[in-house]
């Protein structure tokens, strides 16, 4: 293949039927079955499912109840989310080799910028085969890669890369489709509208209502004539995307970050109460930078030396981002009332990772009870109370009530893990 130009640089990957491809990797006689992970109750919602079950019509976000009318054979699965966060996070890794530029979208699929990888590792064509390969070795799962000159064209080329399923069978996809820019208009114009970027429904029906079904027939339309029927702005925006004009960047810098606080005591602690205290500073100095930076976080971990200089890590990652002190600080106590004192502590620290700014989205698919989500919510006021004090009079104004009562994280936790799946109750080994 020719040498891509440097701005197609933006590339989209996605794994395949992610949840459902981890439990197939973990199980290998589901290989080839219809397998569908999601909510397992009367309310359920399919939150992902193989390609043998998309043949018979199943797809995700659809109820529970109709996807086990279309397939009564399959082999429906509760969500195992901690195992699915373990694998994204080597995925986020295999990002991490190639660029900074990397911006994560839910746990199975992200936009990267490879622009400055070009001189180390080739075009964004190269960079695409060594991404896949590498996931695949990493992980023993296949992702699709889209490649572009935009985050909009990236995503439409992976749907393009990915293997279909219909009653005749399953089609391997191509695993990676790059839309050169003077074919981006043939790619686009045969596409339905409700495939561009910030076309929902109600948009799409209002156009449909008045004949325009492509993109093609809509990027030939006036500029003014397309404000008329949606808007000034909405009409701007579509004009533009119709046309492959995303200027979108891909917002980096996010992936894999965690945030740590610690403390070395001067003399050894003994005594789990101070040690509690110094989480809770600890976790309400990493909430405020959570919120600073307008991110959430999944996975809570605590880290103790202890007097011989021997360390012990423990986390725990819940189904949903926290950014409440109070919540962090919860998860984190529990995990230290776990852990023996021994000789003595010599230091503790706590750190939150899984950051991302779209939080409580993935396992609202799960069709789960929101109440953790509660928890931190009902916190957050009190936060921001906080952080803006601290902003006018310096971090040491406002302290911590010690002892705050539980307010029903921990039996939420237990609750929903047990949910998801028999191992997430147990803390693993950081
Ligand atoms: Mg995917």
């Amino acid at each position: 293949m020719a040498e891509l130009p440097p701005q197609v640089s933006i590339l989209h990957v996605d794994m395949d039927a992610f949840f459902a491809s981890v439990e197939v990797l973990d199980n290998p006689s589901l290989l080839g079955k219809p397998v569908i992970v999601g909510g397992t109750g009367d309310r359920g919602v399919v939150a992902a499912c193989t390609y043998a079950a998309r043949a018979f019509g199943v797809h995700s976000a659809m109820s529970m109840v109709r996807a086990r009318q279309l397939c009564p054979t399959a082999v429906v699965l509760p969500g195992r989310f901690d195992r699915y966060q373990e694998l994204s996070a080597k995925v986020h890794e295999v990002f991490g080799e190639v660029t900074d530029l990397v911006e994560p979208i839910g746990l199975d699929e992200a936009f990267l910028d490879v622009g400055p990888a070009r001189r180390r590792l080739g075009d964004a064509g190269q960079i695409a085969e060594f991404l896949r390969g590498r996931i695949r070795t990493v992980t023993g799962l296949d992702a699709c890669v889209g490649v572009g000159q935009s985050k909009m064209m990236a995503k439409l080329a992976s749907k393009r890369a990915k293997p279909t399923a219909s009653k005749a069978g399953v089609t391997s996809g191509k695993g990676i489709v790059v839309v050169l820019p003077q074919d981006e208009e043939a790619f686009l114009r045969p596409l339905p509208i409700r495939a561009l970027w910030g076309v929902g429904p109600a948009m799409a029906d209002r156009l449909e209502r008045v004949g325009l079904a492509t993109v093609g027939q809509v990027a030939d339309l006036q500029l003014s004539v397309l404000q008329s029927l949606i808007g000034i702005a909405a009409g701007e925006h579509l004009f533009a995307i119709s046309h492959g004009r995303d200027q979108d960047p891909v917002v980096g810098g996010r992936a894999m970050k965690a945030m740590s606080q610690e403390q070395t005591f001067a003399t050894d602690c003994h005594d789990k109460t101070e040690l509690s205290q110094v989480i809770a500073n600890q976790a309400e100095r990493l909430a405020s930078s959570l919120r600073a930076k307008d991110l959430r976080a999944r996975t809570v971990t605590i880290k103790v030396r202890y007097a011989d200089f021997h360390q012990v890590t423990r986390s725990a990652t819940q189904s949903h981002g926290l950014r409440a002190g109070k919540a962090i600080f919860q998860v984190a106590d529990t995990l230290l009332q776990q852990l023996p004192l021994l000789g003595g502590i010599r230091l503790i620290g706590v750190s939150v990772s899984g950051l991302s700014d779209d939080g409580p989205e993935q396992m609202a698919l799960f069709g789960e009870p929101e109440r953790a989500r509660d928890v931190d919510s009902s916190w957050q006021a009190v936060d921001e109370a906080v952080d803006a004090i601290r902003a006018k009079f310096g971090s040491a104004a406002v302290g911590l009530a010690r002892n705050v009562q539980s307010r029903g994280l921990r039996d939420v936790t237990k609750q929903r893990n047990e949910r998801f799946g028999p191992d997430a109750e147990t803390p693993r080994p950081g």
